[in-house]
């Protein structure tokens, strides 16, 4: 059935859209989604997304949420595949251990789409946001408003390979403050599986082993914020010490309006989803994936592997430009506002 409805896809594609009409040719298609750790707020975002590009193309939505476990993400993609996915869309939790559930979907033709974290296989396609820049706005907005002392820095999870584009990004900002004896790093920890509970027990040692002396955070994401901002607040400090975010996250951008967070980076996921979603679509109808448009390669992975790429841009939130993620009609402004 499976190899009936590819081929039946193929030769849609390849006989043009157009002459035969997009909603017999995707009719048949089911993609995906294996989720590895859904709780976080944004992937809802990215979901609905996802589910609204393929129902628009007539294609049917399945998923998984592997809820933060290498393992069960790799049964996850094993049912996925059982249950008639024409192409998978990937949110790996451990970038190293979904290797073989990647190589078994391409070795049956199915085509994989590595979506938002990398997964280092030149069959996977990649897309995501410009990670390395996140970590840049991360850092540049913090030491706009701590350019001198004592960082921290809260950094995501070491199995995502995200947290090491982000640091780095970080670091490349920050470097000549650091060699110059300007910028202090004072402690960093990885955040396991980016949870916001081990932000903020990894804050609490950071702050304990230097009497409280932490003059700025560059936290990789919101979750990982809320939970240094947590033992700040426990602290007395929440406010004081400028602390970096991403994804835009609701109560992140309200701490923003209320002060307690400098910035968070806005990755509109609405976008990304959708193009995952479209690419998924191609790739499963049979396009390659260097046909993609707007594709590009990118081998900037621990491996250097060569890969397939789409890169979005993120955008800085500070309290100067909230306005601007209202206007997109991410969030209302009574959400950002409320207790201001
Ligand atoms: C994503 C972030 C997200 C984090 C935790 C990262 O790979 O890029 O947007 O906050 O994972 O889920």
């Amino acid at each position: 059935m499976k190899t009936l409805k590819l081929a039946l896809a193929g030769a849609v594609f390849s006989l043009g859209l157009s002459a035969i009409g997009p909603a017999f040719a995707q009719d048949a298609l089911t993609v995906g989604v294996s989720w590895s750790n859904f709780q976080e707020e944004r992937w809802k975002t990215d979901e609905a997304a996802i589910k609204a590009a393929l129902e628009a193309a007539g294609a049917t939505y399945i998923s998984a949420d592997a809820q933060s476990s290498a393992a069960k993400q790799l049964t996850d993609v094993e049912s996925l595949i059982s249950q008639g996915a024409d192409a998978l869309i990937i949110l790996a939790q451990d970038s190293s251990a979904i290797g073989p559930a990647v190589e078994s979907a391409v070795s049956n033709g199915i085509p994989v789409v590595g979506y938002d974290r990398l997964i280092e296989n030149q069959d996977a396609f990649y897309i995501t946001f410009d990670n390395k820049e996140v970590g840049r706005i991360q850092a540049r907005e913090v030491q706009k408003a701590k350019p001198e002392g004592n960082y921290a820095f809260i950094k995501g999870s070491a199995a995502d390979p995200n947290a090491d584009f982000l640091f780095s990004g970080q670091m490349e900002v920050l470097k000549e403050a650091i060699d110059a004896g300007r910028i202090k790093n004072v402690g960093e920890a990885y955040t396991d599986g980016w949870l916001p509970a081990n932000a903020q027990a990894n804050m609490e040692q950071i702050l304990t082993a230097n009497d409280n002396k932490v003059d700025a955070v560059v936290a990789s994401n919101d979750g990982t914020a809320g939970g240094a901002i947590a033992a700040l607040d426990a602290q007395g400090l929440a406010g004081s010490v400028p602390v970096s975010g991403q994804d835009a996250d609701f109560a992140a951008l309200n701490r923003i309006a209320r002060g307690q967070q400098t910035v968070s980076v806005w990755k509109d996921s609405r976008e990304l989803g959708k193009r995952a979603a479209e690419i998924a679509l191609e790739l499963a109808g049979g396009k390659a994936m260097n046909e993609v448009t707007g594709v590009t390669t990118f081998n900037g992975g621990p491996n250097k592997v060569e890969m397939q790429s789409i890169f979005l841009t993120p955008v800085a939130i500070t309290k100067d430009n909230l306005q601007t993620i209202i206007d997109a009609g991410w969030v209302t402004k009574d959400v950002v506002c409320q207790g201001v």
